[in-house]
């Protein structure tokens, strides 16, 4: 069996390198090749001799996604990937532009298994796990396909992050290394559906990194309706493991709240989350829900989320509301997949 030398750390390649004999330096050399040129084969090594790329060869395979369908979006540009992984498996990526430069949504697993019920990605749930490479990859072969440099990466397409925490930790040690792709802790965001011992984890590395809750509902009645995870941590406990989250890490939570219409909208949901929240240092983000075919849920109207955005404003929090982008490419999580599964 080959190994798969884009999940190895500098540390771990070194050791691999200086087993087949070959001088330490060659190892951050392979290094930049994997995180910094994101070559697809080791033929493009160029300053490393014929024998020594035929050695590697034999050893290592370097494990990188092709792309399988792309929708770029006539509105703003986000451009929408599908793509397939070394056993066939499909995975979706997003590419967005703001502002301060580009942003990559990467999906951590192939499918889910937490069932939340107005989300695409665990329709059929979840298939396998991703690797640390299969991660890096959909960020490398962004950028290569667009000739750009991503500055921010976040963790909020398929799969749930907590449900693959060692290879999506290796992962966020990966592209934060300044040897590789060197892509800032404090410009990646972690998003979870609430799996609490994830959270005590995560707060343990002390990561620079921002924290995203996907609460979506201010009490456990309504949670449970809508998500199944909130069945085995409801909400007190949840709130009280991102308490002292925010206590231990200084780090301000990013709390997600998908907007469904009739379900978690109303202007006593409001006061509630606000009175759930009270003294937290968080953000809160109003997102209209993406409508998905298979499920019930409608989105809320402007009024009703503009209602309830005053509610929390009004009350101190900091509220946006999330901009829409892709709409017209299908770029809620999941639906591309599901759509070529058809
Ligand atoms: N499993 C992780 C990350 C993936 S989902 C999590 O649950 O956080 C990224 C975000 O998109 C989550 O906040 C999720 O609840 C939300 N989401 C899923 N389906 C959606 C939809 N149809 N419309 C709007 N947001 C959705």
């Amino acid at each position: 069996m080959k190994k798969d030398i884009m999940s190895m750390n500098l540390a771990e390649l070194t050791e691999e390198i200086l087993a087949l004999g070959q001088p330490k330096f060659r190892a951050k050399q392979i290094y930049r090749w994997l995180h910094k040129a994101f070559v697809t084969d080791f033929s493009q090594m160029s300053d490393l001799s014929l024998e020594l790329r035929r050695i590697l060869d034999d050893n290592f395979v370097i494990f990188h996604c092709t792309i399988e369908k792309k929708l770029v979006s006539e509105y703003d540009g986000t451009i929408k990937y599908l793509f397939k992984l070394n056993d066939g498996e499909l995975i979706e990526s997003v590419l967005m532009q703001y502002k301060y430069g580009y942003t990559v949504c990467v999906s951590s697993q192939v499918g889910c298994r937490m069932g939340c019920s107005f989300c695409a990605s665990t329709l059929s749930g979840v298939v396998r796990s991703l690797t640390p490479s299969e991660i890096l990859s959909q960020i490398y072969m962004i950028s290569l396909d667009n000739n750009i440099r991503v500055s921010h990466v976040v963790m909020m397409g398929m799969g749930e992050p907590f449900d693959n925490y060692d290879n999506v930790l290796k992962f966020l040690s990966l592209v934060s290394d300044e040897n590789g792709v060197n892509i800032s802790m404090r410009h990646i965001s972690l998003s979870t559906c609430g799996i609490v011992p994830g959270i005590m984890k995560l707060m343990e590395e002390n990561l620079q990194l921002t924290l995203s809750i996907s609460l979506h509902a201010p009490n456990d009645e309504i949670r449970s309706s809508m998500m199944p995870v909130n069945k085995k941590w409801g909400v007190r406990e949840l709130i009280d493991a991102c308490k002292k989250y925010t206590d231990t890490t200084s780090r301000r939570i990013s709390f997600e709240y998908a907007m469904v219409n009739g379900v978690n909208d109303s202007e006593e949901c409001a006061y509630e989350l606000a009175e759930l929240l009270r003294g937290m240092l968080c953000h809160i983000n109003l997102i209209p829900v993406n409508e998905v075919t298979e499920t019930s849920c409608k989105r809320s109207s402007p009024a009703r989320i503009k209602r309830f955005s005053e509610i929390l404003s009004a009350k101190g929090f900091a509220v946006t509301v999330r901009r829409e982008l892709g709409a017209d490419i299908n770029a809620a999580c999941g639906q591309l997949r599901r759509n070529s599964q058809k």
